[in-house]
């Protein structure tokens, strides 16, 4: 008979690391996942499928696995991380030969070209070619690199094309910018899907006081587009805790591996970790090592166990199993 295997899905900042340190033990706990076999005490080849998931963005895959690694001495892959906009790669694909314009911070013409994206615009290309905000000084030779790079992608065949969908793949840090041509787009077609990543309103990190975050950016836009044209924008929401991304990882791994029975979720945000895992229902491991340090547990998004961090949740998990590693 095959046993059903468990799944482990973890959040990152708070639970494996805080910025660039190491939570205690986290690493050894991601270690034996990685690399150790489980014995349930019949089958001793037992390999616990492990999975990071994260609202984090702004970089590939490739390059969150590896600085992860360098902080961790971990062997993390690219397809071991699901980062904000992960979830969104086969839609990305849908539109690999239309015309797209990707948003926000970080790296975005690298991420648009690791999801086989052909004919984008960023944002800060849009703007300082087609839709330049006021008061704003463009450098000429800003503009000139820009042109190169577009040329280089082939853009011109697609010059007189609209452009059909909009991802916001990492929070807008110009806010500006984002409004008024995303606010143009859905003026032109007011069905125009808008992907966001992120939902979160506010984030502490180390700022003494809470720092706005991509909801209020989204919020605004929607509050914009309704006000002054009566537009309800189509936004289309992705990241924890929406039920797109734990529906998008939950087939992934159904589709990697065997006999899942199941899938656990280990975060420190219950707003955004717990409450996702509690609605898909997978149960639910919340930890004491990041954003949350209350009592007993979460009165609103409560954890299914409430545990001290990644290595009692490893432990927690496996008891409830009935696995051991093999040593
Ligand atoms: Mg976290």
């Amino acid at each position: 008979m095959n046993k059903l295997i468990p799944a482990i899905v973890s959040d990152i900042d708070g639970v494996l690391v805080r910025g660039k340190s190491i939570i205690p033990n986290s690493d050894t706990v991601v270690k034996q996942l990685l690399n150790c076999h489980f014995t349930n005490g019949s089958r001793h080849n037992i390999r616990i499928p492990f999975y990071l998931l994260t609202n984090g963005g702004g970089c590939t895959e490739l390059e969150k696995a590896n600085s992860l690694n360098k902080i961790m001495g971990s062997n993390f892959k690219r397809n071991h991380i699901f980062l904000n906009y992960t979830p969104l790669r086969p839609i990305m694909n849908e539109y690999q030969n239309r015309l797209i314009l990707i948003c926000g911070a970080g790296k975005l013409t690298e991420i648009a070209k690791d999801c086989d994206l052909k004919y984008f615009y960023t944002i800060d290309e849009y703007s300082a070619l087609y839709d330049q905000v006021a008061f704003k000084q463009y450098d000429p030779e800003m503009i000139r690199q820009y042109e190169a790079d577009i040329k280089q992608r082939k853009m011109e065949q697609m010059r007189n094309k609209q452009i059909e969908a909009v991802f916001i793949v990492f929070d807008p840090i110009k806010w500006e910018e984002s409004v008024q041509t995303i606010s143009n787009l859905v003026k032109v077609n007011k069905d125009i899907p808008i992907y966001v990543v992120n939902n979160d309103v506010t984030y502490a990190d180390q700022f003494k006081l809470p720092r706005l975050a991509f909801g209020t950016f989204t919020n605004t836009l929607i509050s914009i587009l309704r006000k002054e044209y009566n537009i309800n924008p189509n936004i289309i929401y992705y990241g924890k805790p929406s039920l797109n991304t734990f529906r998008y990882v939950q087939s992934y791994i159904h589709e990697k591996h065997e006999n899942i029975g199941n899938i656990y979720m280990i975060g420190d945000n219950p707003a955004s970790d717990i409450r996702g895992a509690n609605t898909i229902g997978w149960p639910s491991l919340l930890v004491r090592s990041g954003v949350f340090r209350g009592g007993d547990n979460d009165p609103k998004d409560p954890g299914k166990y409430v545990v001290k961090d990644l290595m009692e949740a490893y432990n927690k998990i496996l008891q409830l199993e009935g696995l051991k590693v093999v040593q």
